[in-house]
């Protein structure tokens, strides 16, 4: 049989990974120049900076097999199980799972599994259905990206849109701002609870582990959904509330901002996949909590079905 995936995020990247290894034709078509998805690490101001997820934790026991690999590799480490909180005015430590960070950026991780695969670069793909994907033929279809993205691509009427109609993803834009010199509290990263501005602040340095003093701030999604049309805009208000909540005085050297359309889905879903009995299959993080480990295991788990033969 013959497969094609749709999206080299983390998920596409596993279910091809999973295929190839069982001994399955499988080809990857990804619209951008690199694999990754939201485990964005564009090389900014000199170094690669995580812009999209921050960090990830470990409960699967066969994604913890994957990050073993990665870490005796060098390429994942532990990273803080404590993470603060800021709300109104106030800093609390939160304890909580071990989060893992990627000293080469999150990108590489995923970079590390699609060695070897057969990965085709930017092809932005405009249409699949039962059976195809822009006209080239296929046993199955594995769409893995946001559900709006895969609404896009299928055919109005299959069972793939009609699973996929009708979800929200929430948006956030991110601010990475380098700084001559770190001075802020020491932070691994923090929460920031009830913001009408920020939800979430990393210390790059800190993560990545060699001490540059960067800071990545996520936005609010209300702030993303005001900012659509002008993701640049929220700039001066993110660096007035690093100012309010970290204490940062001087402006940074440089700042670059990264839009995330579809962040993260509203709410979770039960099943860990979609694999219609047409050969249109859909994976990814909206298939359980949306984050990097429920991404891995959603790709991993369709192709495990796949070649079980299963359908749902
Ligand atoms: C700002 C932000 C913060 C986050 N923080 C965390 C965190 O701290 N911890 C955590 O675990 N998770 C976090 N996440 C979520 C995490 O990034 C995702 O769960 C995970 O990366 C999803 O992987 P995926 O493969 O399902 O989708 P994606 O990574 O989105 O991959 C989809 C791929 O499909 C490609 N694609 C889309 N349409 C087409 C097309 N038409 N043709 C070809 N290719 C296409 C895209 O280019 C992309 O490469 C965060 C996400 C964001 C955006």
């Amino acid at each position: 049989m013959r497969v094609i995936v749709v999206g080299a995020g983390i998920a596409g990247v596993a279910c091809a990974r999973r295929l190839a290894d069982a001994g399955v034709d499988v080809v990857v078509l990804e619209r951008d120049l690199v694999v990754g998805g939201r485990m964005a690490s564009p090389r900014i101001g000199g170094r690669r900076v995580d812009t999209g997820a921050a960090y990830f934790t470990v409960r699967d026991e066969g994604f913890a097999d994957v990050v073993s690999e990665w870490e005796a590799a060098g390429l994942a480490r532990p990273w803080t199980a404590e993470l603060a909180v800021l709300e109104g005015g106030s800093r609390s430590p939160e304890r909580g799972p071990m989060r893992w960070a990627a000293p080469g950026g999150l990108a590489s991780l995923v970079a590390a599994l699609a060695d070897g695969l057969d990965v085709r670069f930017g092809h932005d793909v405009r249409a699949a259905g039962p059976g195809h994907v822009d006209g080239e033929r296929a046993h199955t279809v594995v769409l893995a990206m946001p559900d709006p993205q895969a609404e896009r691509l299928v055919e109005p009427g299959t069972p793939a849109a009609s699973v996929l109609a009708g979800r929200g993803w929430r948006p956030v834009i991110t601010v990475v701002a380098g700084f001559a010199q770190r001075e802020w509290p020491e932070l691994a990263a923090a929460f920031v609870n009830g913001h009408p501005v920020l939800s979430l602040v990393a210390d790059d340095g800190a993560r990545r582990g060699d001490d540059a003093p960067v800071l990545v701030a996520h936005t609010t999604a209300g702030l993303a959904t005001a900012h659509a049309a002008d993701p640049a805009g929220v700039v001066p208000a993110v660096l007035d509330a690093l100012r309010d909540l970290l204490g940062v005085r001087t402006s940074p050297e440089w700042v670059d901002v990264r839009h995330w359309p579809h962040a993260a889905p509203d709410g979770t879903r039960e099943e860990p996949f979609h694999l219609g009995r047409d050969g249109v299959a859909l994976a990814g993080d909206g298939w359980g909590s949306p984050r990097i480990e429920t991404a891995w295991r959603s790709g991993t788990g369709l192709a495990d079905a796949m070649i079980a033969g299963r359908s749902t």
